[in-house]
């Protein structure tokens, strides 16, 4: 097995380095530079960044005599990494859903601060975070970041997610029938075109940069059958018509077969799971353009930990290996695929641990590098307005590029240049990237 050492985010760190007064001039000297655009690894490359924007990458780019230097010769340097599929304000160690019940969301918002530091510590600078149970509080940890209160990665941020009364990702489980939830344990909650509607719009005007919306039923709920639909096609597609009204796309969460077609018919922009996707709905996500989201490393984490509620570890337990098949066969037949770990489900900071398995799983190296890089910057900005209200102050108060995450001609995304104002220090991440698949 090769473990090739890697720098992440370079171009995060060169403004890090003195954050206090940031450098004008930082040239960051690679050992190696993934080019992630031409898919190639190109031997002494600099990196050239002026005020926080990449100007030059290159075997031949020019150290200007005023430039602060980061000699990274002894290592591969690549761009910040992109998790598609994040909770960051959710805690591996007690994944009950009813457990949300003995926390108030200021107790979740402090709790996702270590949750936020640990993943860009990872390496992943930029995720797409889908959804929390507490309403907005995602809304609310984003915005933090992107002024500079404490560290983590550039957020885009579902809100609460859409679903159906009593489907994946609801407080169900046993509550008397009396018991009331509070507002925000229920914001998601939509039942018909109507209701669908008015709840994405809802979510849409408090700021969120995406919406998720629940197609079918979910593992990690008690009573829920991932099997199930549970919203139609009609449902569906009004999310995604209001949502696109609000310039917002759609992530749908789905695992059994139908509700995956119906949600890409409906035209979401990434299916997230995909377990039971059947060679017809892969063919329908290939013409279609959508994204398959695939969370295939978790089930290691789920199965073994004692942090699971016993009906969860029970559930379908063949769905795990059937998912991965599945991943395998969507990367043959060229589905797009970016990268998605489900962290929160099992601990932050684990994200690069993925890669190995979607190597496993069909994919090159590269494939598998470029699902972190330049296809998840294509899920979550194409298509995207110039951003939120809010993420685009934060963005502005922070020197940062406006435009959400498109990459740039070197191949770099500019998005890995969005912590550099918002970093502390003294963060240089570095992570070990198995090339080689686990045994
Ligand atoms: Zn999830």
């Amino acid at each position: 097995m090769r473990v090739v050492r890697c720098v992440v985010g370079a171009i995060a760190m060169a403004s890090m380095a003195l954050a206090a007064e940031p450098p004008k001039v930082v040239a960051v000297k690679a050992g190696r530079l993934i080019d992630v655009k031409a898919g190639a690894v190109v031997a002494n490359s600099v990196v050239l960044i002026q005020d926080g924007r990449v100007k030059a990458v290159g075997p031949s780019v020019s150290i200007p005599a005023d430039a602060t230097v980061i000699d990274l010769s002894g290592y591969t340097v690549l761009p910040g990494l992109i998790d598609c599929h994040t909770h960051l304000v959710a805690d591996a160690s007690d994944a009950d859903p009813l457990s949300e019940l003995k926390s108030s969301s200021a107790k979740r918002a402090f709790e996702s601060v270590p949750n936020a530091r640990v993943t860009l510590e990872a390496g992943f600078t930029t995720v797409r975070d889908v959804g929390s149970y507490r309403a907005f509080v995602d809304v609310a940890l984003r915005d933090a970041i992107a002024k500079g209160d404490f560290p983590g990665p550039r957020m885009y941020v579902a809100g609460p997610y859409l679903t159906i009364t009593g489907g994946g990702g609801t407080m169900s489980g046993g509550l008397a029938p009396d018991i009331v939830l509070p507002w925000d344990l229920k914001f998601g909650v939509a039942d018909g075109v109507d209701q669908v509607r008015q709840r994405v719009r809802d979510i849409a005007q408090n700021g969120v940069d995406l919406i998720k919306v629940l197609a079918t039923g979910a593992f990690l709920t008690h009573g829920s059958d991932p099997k199930a639909v549970e919203y139609s096609y009609d449902e569906l597609r009004a999310a995604v018509e209001e949502a696109a009204h609000k310039g917002l796309k759609v992530a749908a969460h789905a695992h059994s077969t139908e509700g995956i077609k119906s949600a890409v018919r409906a035209g979401v922009a990434s299916i997230e799971h995909g377990t039971y996707v059947d060679d017809e709905g892969l063919r329908l996500m290939k013409e279609k353009g959508t994204y398959l989201v695939a969370d295939i490393y978790d089930a290691e984490w789920i199965r073994e930990s004692a942090g699971y509620p016993a009906d969860f570890a029970a559930k379908q337990p063949e769905g795990d290996e059937i998912q991965r098949q599945n991943f395998k066969k969507a990367a043959q037949m060229g589905v797009k695929i970016a990268y998605g770990t489900d962290a929160g489900v099992y601990p932050h900071g684990f994200n690069a641990r993925q890669f190995a398995w979607q190597v496993k799983y069909g994919q090159t190296p590269m494939e598998a590098i470029r699902s972190a890089t330049i296809s998840a910057a294509d899920l979550i900005g194409r298509g995207q307005p110039a951003s939120s209200a809010s993420a685009t102050s934060g963005i502005r108060s922070c020197g940062r590029p406006k435009s959400a995450a498109a990459p740039s001609a070197s191949g770099f995304s500019v998005i890995e240049s969005s912590c550099a104002a918002t970093t502390a220090a003294s963060t240089r991440s570095r992570i070990d990237v198995r090339i080689a698949a686990p045994r």
